[in-house]
C-alpha cells in the first residue's frame, strides 16, 4: 500500500463552497488537497439564450457575497460569463393586499444583489483553482471512509484505494455531507414538507431587473430575472410547494405547466410562453449541533440547509468559508496547528448564531404564509403594509439580505 499523501487542508467536495474556502486558504503556506466526486469539465458553458441554455440552478447572491467571491478572484469569471443584477423586489401574499418593494436606490446600491447559474460560478472558482501551485485537485474521486490516527490527524480512504492524512478535514460535501456522516457529527433536522420545482421559463414581459416572489398558502413562488434579449424574457422559476403537490404539477405536459404557473403567478410578466425541462428537490432543514471536532470542520450544507425562500442558502455558506479561513489564517500566524479544537471553535462561535437566526427566520415565515385563519391572514398582509411604508425598518431589512450588516 502506497503511503498516504500528507496535507494540512483536505477539502471534501468542490461545489462553491469547497472552491471558495481553498481560494480563501491560497498563498499562506498551507499544502491543501481538494477531493472531488465530479470529474472536471472543461466543456464551453453555452453562450445562447434560449430556454435550455440556462443551467436551471441558480442562486441570488448578495453583495457580500459577490465581494468576497471578487476578493478570491472568482467574480470576474462569473460577470465574463453572464448574470443578472436585480435592483427590485416584489414580494406580495396571495391571500390579500399585502405587498413590500424594496428598491437599491432605498439604500443607495446600484443592485440588491445578482441572480447566477450555479456552473457558472462553480467553473469560475475551478479554473482559479488550477491556478494555485498549493491546491491538489482530485477529481473524480470519492471519499469513502475517514477516521483519527492516535497523533488526532485525520485520515481520509478515497473510493479508488488513495488515502490522505491531513491536519484539518473540511466537510463542504454539500447537504447529505459524507464527512458528517462518517465522524458522527449529530444534526437537528426536519422536513418542510415542501418540494421546490425549479426551470427556466420564458415570458411575455420584461422582467425590469426585479425579483419577483408570491407567497401562496401552498409555498412561495419566485421568479428570478435572467438576462434576455430584445425580443426574448426568461426567468428562473424556484416553486417551492407542499409536498403532495408537487407530483402531480412534475408530470403535467409543458403547455399546461405554463397555465397552471401563469395563474399561479397572477400574471405579473403577462403570459409563461415556455419552460425548460423541470428539476424537483425535496426541502429539508438541518443543522448541525456542533460544526467541529478536533481536526474537523463543517461548511455551508455539510453544516446547514435552509429552506429557498429569501436566497440566503450559499450566501451564508461563504460566510463560514470567510469565518473558517480567517480563523485558520490567523491561527498559523500564531503558531497554532490548524486541526485545533481551540481554533475550530472560534470559527463556530462565530458563524452559528447567525445561520441559525436566519433559519428561524425562514421557518417562522414559512409557517406565517401557510396559516388560512383570518385574523392571521390580516395581521401579516396588515404588517406588510406597515413595513412597506416604514423606510428605515425596510432600509434595515435590506441591508441584511444583502450582507452588508454587521451580524457578528
Ligand atoms: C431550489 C434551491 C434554490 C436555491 N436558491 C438559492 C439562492 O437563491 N441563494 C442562495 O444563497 N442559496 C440558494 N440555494 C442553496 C444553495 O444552492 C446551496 O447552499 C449551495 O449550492 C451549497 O453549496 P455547497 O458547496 O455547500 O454544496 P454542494 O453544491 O452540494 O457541493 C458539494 C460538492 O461535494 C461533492 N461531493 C459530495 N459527496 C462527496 C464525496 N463523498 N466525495 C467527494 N466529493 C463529494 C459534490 O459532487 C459537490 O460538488 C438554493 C437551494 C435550492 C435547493
Amino acid at each position: 500500500m502506497a503511503e498516504p499523501l500528507l496535507c494540512d487542508v483536505a477539502i471534501v467536495g468542490a461545489g462553491i463552497a469547497g472552491s471558495a474556502l481553498a481560494l480563501a486558504l491560497s498563498g499562506h503556506g498551507l499544502s491543501i488537497v481538494v477531493i472531488e466526486a465530479q470529474p472536471h469539465d472543461s466543456a464551453a458553458l453555452p453562450s445562447g439564450l434560449a430556454l435550455e441554455d440556462f443551467d436551471p440552478r441558480v442562486v441570488a447572491l448578495n453583495p457580500r457575497s459577490q465581494a468576497l467571491l471578487a476578493q478570491w478572484g472568482a467574480w470576474q469569471g462569473v460577470a465574463d460569463y453572464r448574470s443578472c443584477a436585480y435592483r427590485h423586489m416584489t414580494v406580495w401574499d396571495a391571500d390579500g393586499t399585502g405587498a413590500i418593494d424594496f428598491d437599491c436606490s432605498d439604500v443607495g446600491a446600484t443592485a440588491l444583489g445578482h441572480i447566477v447559474e450555479n456552473r457558472a460560478l462553480v467553473r469560475s472558482l475551478g479554473s482559479q483553482l488550477q491556478t494555485c501551485a498549493d491546491i491538489r485537485m482530485l477529481a473524480p474521486e470519492r471519499l469513502q471512509a475517514c477516521s483519527r490516527d492516535v497523533a488526532g490527524a485525520v485520515l481520509l480512504e478515497l473510493e479508488s484505494g488513495r488515502q490522505l492524512r491531513a491536519g484539518l478535514a473540511v466537510a463542504a460535501d454539500g447537504a447529505n455531507s459524507r464527512v458528517r456522516e462518517l465522524l458522527d457529527f449529530r444534526t437537528r433536522e426536519w422536513d418542510y414538507g415542501h418540494h421546490a420545482i425549479v426551470a427556466t421559463v420564458q415570458v411575455e414581459h420584461d422582467h425590469g431587473a426585479t425579483a419577483w416572489q408570491r407567497f401562496l398558502p401552498t409555498g412561495p413562488l419566485a421568479f428570478l430575472p435572467l438576462p434576455g434579449t430584445d425580443g426574448a424574457h426568461y426567468c428562473s422559476l424556484v416553486w417551492s410547494i407542499d409536498s403532495a403537490q408537487v407530483e402531480g404539477l412534475m408530470a403535467l405536459a409543458g403547455p399546461e405547466f405554463c397555465s397552471v404557473l401563469e395563474r399561479a403567478f397572477e400574471q405579473r410578466l403577462g403570459r409563461v410562453l415556455d419552460c425548460s425541462r423541470r428539476h424537483c428537490f425535496p426541502l429539508r432543514q438541518r443543522h448541525a449541533l456542533d460544526y467541529v471536532q478536533p481536526g474537523a470542520a463543517l461548511v455551508a450544507d455539510a453544516a446547514h440547509t435552509i429552506h429557498p425562500l429569501a436566497g440566503q442558502g450559499i450566501n451564508l455558506g461563504l460566510q463560514d468559508v470567510a469565518v473558517l479561513a480567517e480563523e485558520l489564517l490567523r491561527a498559523r500566524q500564531r503558531g497554532e496547528v490548524p486541526g485545533s479544537l481551540a481554533v475550530l471553535k472560534r470559527y463556530q462561535r462565530r458563524r452559528k448564531g447567525e445561520n441559525l437566526t436566519m433559519m428561524l427566520a425562514m421557518e417562522g415565515f414559512k409557517r406565517l404564509f401557510e396559516q388560512p385563519a383570518l385574523p392571521l391572514r390580516w395581521l401579516r398582509n396588515a404588517g406588510m403594509r406597515g413595513v412597506d411604508r416604514a423606510r428605515p425598518l425596510k432600509q434595515r431589512l435590506m441591508q441584511q439580505a444583502m450582507g452588508v450588516v454587521d451580524r457578528e
